[in-house]
């Protein structure tokens, strides 16, 4: 990447958007994950141009003129939301992802990187997951609108690049939380929605009820963590294939773990139950990021403890304004 560059970030406005932002900014200037000098980063949300939109697509990219794009936008929702809305989520996001991988390639966009999921991945395989696995079998019945669109992106990848030579490439990011979440009750994902449920909790003097058994276990990373690993992955990994962008599978919590370190974090005192009526999920998916941790070298993940801490205290500070 050289002086001048200019990089978008589609879903600027987002979780990861808003990490990545924060970290472009705060990092020292020159350092691996901090501005270079004379880079120039555009966060681009949904009010800047509605990305299902082909001419609001080119529209952004003839204001800015990227040189590289970060592509994080999406159609994003916790699992209810994608069972009930399958046609939505795989046309929504189709239609995004082709507007703006074709819009990059008529415009020379010089390299896109865009995100992807672990729901890409087939929901019988074997474990753990990585790089050479995502086209092996169908995804989960509950989300496949939403994986088929994401896996797709990973096709045009490499379509772009045969056809084009086009410098494409994607990321597959584990379970994400971090400041800036949709910390909606029914429809967010598993941290952000046991962060308010505790937060509601302590202060209506209610009982924290967490739902299903707390034994599944997940890998999550923060989003702060995953924001350097999209700026790495942007300035220095030249291949279409995907890189799985994780913690290492050691470091698998527990839901009970997690709702543990929430309660302490939020300073609740109060009862804390499991509903164990309720549906646990898949219990563990492990995924390697033994591709990542080879190619980068030293990187230091933020001790889980710590992140969470820092995202209770985040929404305890802006539950105003926070996506709830
Ligand atoms: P958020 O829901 O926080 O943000 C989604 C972003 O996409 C927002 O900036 C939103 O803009 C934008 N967006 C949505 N629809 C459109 C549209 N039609 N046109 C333009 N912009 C749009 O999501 P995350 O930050 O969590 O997700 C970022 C990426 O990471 C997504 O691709 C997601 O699939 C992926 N991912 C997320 C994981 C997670 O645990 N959160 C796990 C794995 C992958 P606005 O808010 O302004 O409307």
């Amino acid at each position: 990447m050289t002086s001048g560059d200019v990089i978008l970030v589609t879903g600027g406005s987002g979780l990861v958007g808003k990490a990545i932002e924060h970290v472009i900014n705060t990092e020292p200037e020159g350092s691996r994950f901090g501005r270079k000098p004379g880079e120039a980063w555009i966060f681009a949300g949904s009010k800047d141009g509605d990305l299902r939109d082909t001419e609001a697509t080119r529209k952004l990219f003839e204001k800015h003129k990227p040189t590289h794009v970060i592509h994080l936008a999406a159609l994003v929702g916790g699992l209810f939301k994608n069972m009930k809305y399958k046609a939505t989520f795989f046309r929504d996001n189709l239609v995004i992802n082709d507007n703006v991988l074709h819009t990059a390639h008529l415009q020379k966009t010089k390299k896109v990187v865009s995100c992807l999921s672990t729901c890409v991945f087939p929901d019988k395989v074997t474990y753990p997951l990585d790089e050479t696995k995502i086209h092996l079998g169908l995804p989960h019945q509950s989300n496949f609108g939403y994986a088929h669109a994401k896996r797709m992106v990973d096709i045009q990848n490499r379509a772009y690049k045969d056809e084009f030579g086009d410098n494409f490439t994607s990321a597959i990011p584990t379970n994400v939380f971090g400041k800036h979440d949709n910390f909606d009750l029914e429809d967010s994902h598993v941290i952000p929605g046991l962060i308010h449920k505790c937060y509601l909790a302590k202060k209506n003097g209610t009982p924290f009820v967490v739902s299903g058994t707390g034994k599944p276990l997940r890998q999550f990373i923060y989003s702060e963590d995953l924001a350097k690993l999209f700026i790495w992955q942007l300035r220095e990994y030249d291949n279409v294939e995907p890189v799985i962008l994780s913690v290492c599978e050691d470091e698998e919590v527990s839901i009970k773990e997690v709702a543990d370190t929430i309660v302490k974090a939020v300073g609740f005192e109060g009862e804390y139950t499991f509903d164990t009526t309720r549906a646990d999920g898949q219990f563990r998916k492990p995924a390697s990021n033994k591709k990542l941790m080879s190619l980068i070298g030293d990187f230091k993940f933020t001790p889980f403890e710590e992140a969470l801490k820092e995202t209770v205290d985040w929404f305890t500070k802006n539950y105003h304004n926070a996506r709830i």
